[in-house]
């Protein structure tokens, strides 16, 4: 073991016995936890996230083979480096030179970086693809679309008809209605894809099977639509929100998940949900690691399309755990499209045209997550 990773260790094992004034003098080194790339829309950032504020890092340097950039009073810790940069396409080398720690990351000489601060603790290098790298990408992946199955769930149906809206609308009506409009979108879009719908009547389809129709079709990307609805009934909260599969972060995410969740009582056999408990939930999601980052793209992606083509407003991205999306063993997101108990959501999600701008904008969002998608994938 070398002189950095054993006082790297040291550092680990200590991490939690040293007292926040000893770990936030200028003079300890900060030490840095993970290094992470993501696929964005228009190329990767790689996540750079210290124990502490990184308090100083040098201007980034092109080189040849990419950037680099130096952290003084800084090292790296045990199992820092995610896989998503200890292999191509983007890969990284790490030294210490004196107390500067210093990451060299391969990428092409083309690309533009910046780097800048997200929250206390992490630094963000934004590697913005050029232009020339994704045409020719996209031209390379043309005759094969990589997202060729496309799976939409229509939330509830038949006797479970979901939320009830302050004007009389049925959840299980609005969904049907938006999956089946965006099956069609996505069919002028991409006439070569294939789209399977979970449900395209009006009929009750168990939980556990809606995935299961998703695997067995090779699914690619899982799309479940709702709902929300708060118990009292009109009620002011309102806009539309994207869920992921992990465990809940706080009580609306868990309100919310309770409410989907109670579909079960309308299946024959409950059994399969018993004792879901936090922790297979948690066990779920680590199922699902190696496309949670996936589904987060696609998630953040439908909240900015949303957004942007309707009036609801943009609740963000939230977790929790959601027997639909427990077996997908695809990226998979959860959307609750706007509130059926605020009255202005209600009329909006019963009107035609709330209904065609909301596919249009999931039609849009997939399209932009195939491109990022076809993007990594083509490297
Ligand atoms: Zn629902």
């Amino acid at each position: 073991m070398n002189n950095l990773s054993c006082r790297s260790l040291l550092l680990f094992l200590l991490g939690f016995s040293l007292s926040p004034l000893q770990t936030a003098t200028a003079q300890e080194p900060v030490e840095i936890t993970m290094v992470r790339a993501t696929p964005t829309l228009t190329g990767t950032d790689v996540r750079i996230r210290g124990t502490r504020t990184i308090t100083t890092f040098q201007r980034l340097e092109r080189t040849k083979e990419g950037f680099i950039l130096r952290m003084p009073q800084a090292l790296l810790g045990i199992a820092a480096l995610d896989s998503t940069v200890t292999k191509s396409p983007l890969s990284c080398k790490v030294e210490r030179i004196r107390d500067i720690l210093v990451l060299r990351f391969m990428c092409s000489p083309s690309d533009s970086v910046i780097v800048a601060r997200d929250g206390q603790r992490d630094l963000v290098c934004s590697i913005r693809t050029t232009n020339t790298t994704s045409e020719k990408s996209e031209k390379k992946t043309d005759d094969k679309w990589l997202l060729d199955v496309i799976v939409i769930d229509a939330g509830h149906g038949g006797q479970d008809v979901g939320a009830e809206g302050v004007n009389g609308t049925y959840e299980k009506d609005v969904t049907l209605s938006i999956a089946k409009r965006l099956r069609d979108f996505i069919r002028e879009d991409f006439p070569s894809t294939k789209v399977v719908m979970t449900r395209d009547a009006d009929v009750f389809i168990e939980l556990y099977k809606r995935t299961q129709i998703a695997n067995e079709a090779g699914g690619k990307l899982f799309v479940s639509i709702h709902c929300n609805s708060m118990p009292l009934k009109p009620h002011p909260a309102h806009g539309c929100e994207t869920y992921i599969l992990r465990p809940g972060r706080n009580d609306d995410a868990a309100r919310v998940a309770a409410l989907e969740n109670a579909s079960v009582k309308f299946e024959k056999s409950t059994s399969r949900y018993q004792g879901m408990t936090a922790d297979q939930i948690i066990i779920a999601t680590m199922a699902q690691r190696s496309f949670v980052r996936l589904s987060e793209t696609f998630a953040s992606t439908i909240q900015r399309e949303v957004t942007a083509e309707t009036p609801l407003t943009n609740r963000g991205v939230s977790q929790a755990g959601f027997y639909v999306l427990v077996g997908a063993s695809m990226p998979n997101v959860l959307v609750e499209t706007g509130f059926l108990s605020n009255v202005a959501d209600a009329e909006y999600l019963a009107s035609t045209k709330g209904q065609k701008s909301l596919a249009r904008s999931l039609a849009n969002a997939i399209k932009l997550y195939a491109s990022a998608y076809q993007r990594s994938m083509s490297h």
